[in-house]
């Protein structure tokens, strides 16, 4: 990556995209939303896949010819951060739904994990990597149910069920860490992708 500041397209077409584009300014990025297939296809360093809701996401994503280019710029390695809903899209299977959506991790997610009632709560936990106290905020939130290869790495666990996870360039948590104000997880992924795909800066031109 060059020095200039790293710029990231952040998914907007439902959710909590201001939250993150707010927090990634403030790390130092450069940010633009994805609303259609044009905004994707300008040049960028990351994708934030925000939390909101997952099937209307997808719906969207299938709608506006989104969902193939997207999975398709991660596999050639996109460093992409997914939260909540954002994990749940990018999960390889979603237990009793299977799988249908950008599935580029080696992951199965279970969809509102901790019950309807009880699906909103805070809580300080360590993610590995990153450290030993980080605030998380659940919404209705998924936890990763199934760990499918070593190349997907667990990175927090909270009452026994893993809440993040890493594989190569991709990054996921169940939790929220846009909302709040404490930067380290975004600037965790500024620093993956500055440790990603050297050459990227030239091929964008
Ligand atoms: N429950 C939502 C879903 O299944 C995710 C919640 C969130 O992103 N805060 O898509």
């Amino acid at each position: 990556m060059s020095m200039a500041k790293p710029v990231i397209g952040v998914l907007a077409l439902q959710g909590a995209f201001i939250e993150h584009e707010e927090m990634l300014r403030k790390t130092g990025a450069e940010t633009f939303e994805i609303r259609q297939l044009a905004d994707f296809m300008r040049p960028k360093d990351g994708l934030v896949i925000p939390g909101g809701e997952s099937t209307t996401q997808l719906k969207l994503l299938r709608e506006l010819g989104l969902l193939e280019p997207i999975r398709e710029e991660i596999r050639r390695g996109l460093p992409v951060f997914g939260t909540c809903a954002g994990l749940i899209l990018l999960a390889k299977s979603v237990e009793s739904e299977g799988s249908g959506r950008i599935a580029t991790m080696n992951m199965e997610a279970c969809r509102n994990a901790y019950g309807r009632q009880l699906g909103s709560f805070t809580t300080v936990a360590a993610v590995e990597g990153i450290g030993p106290d980080i605030p998380m905020t659940f919404i209705r939130a998924p936890y990763i149910s199934k760990i499918g290869s070593k190349e997907c790495k667990p990175l927090a666990i909270v009452d026994g069920h893993i809440v993040a996870a890493r594989q190569g360039a991709q990054l996921a948590t169940a939790f929220h860490p846009e909302l709040g104000s404490d930067t380290r997880v975004h600037r965790y992924f500024l620093k993956m992708i500055a440790e990603s795909t050297p050459s990227s800066a030239e091929e964008k031109g």
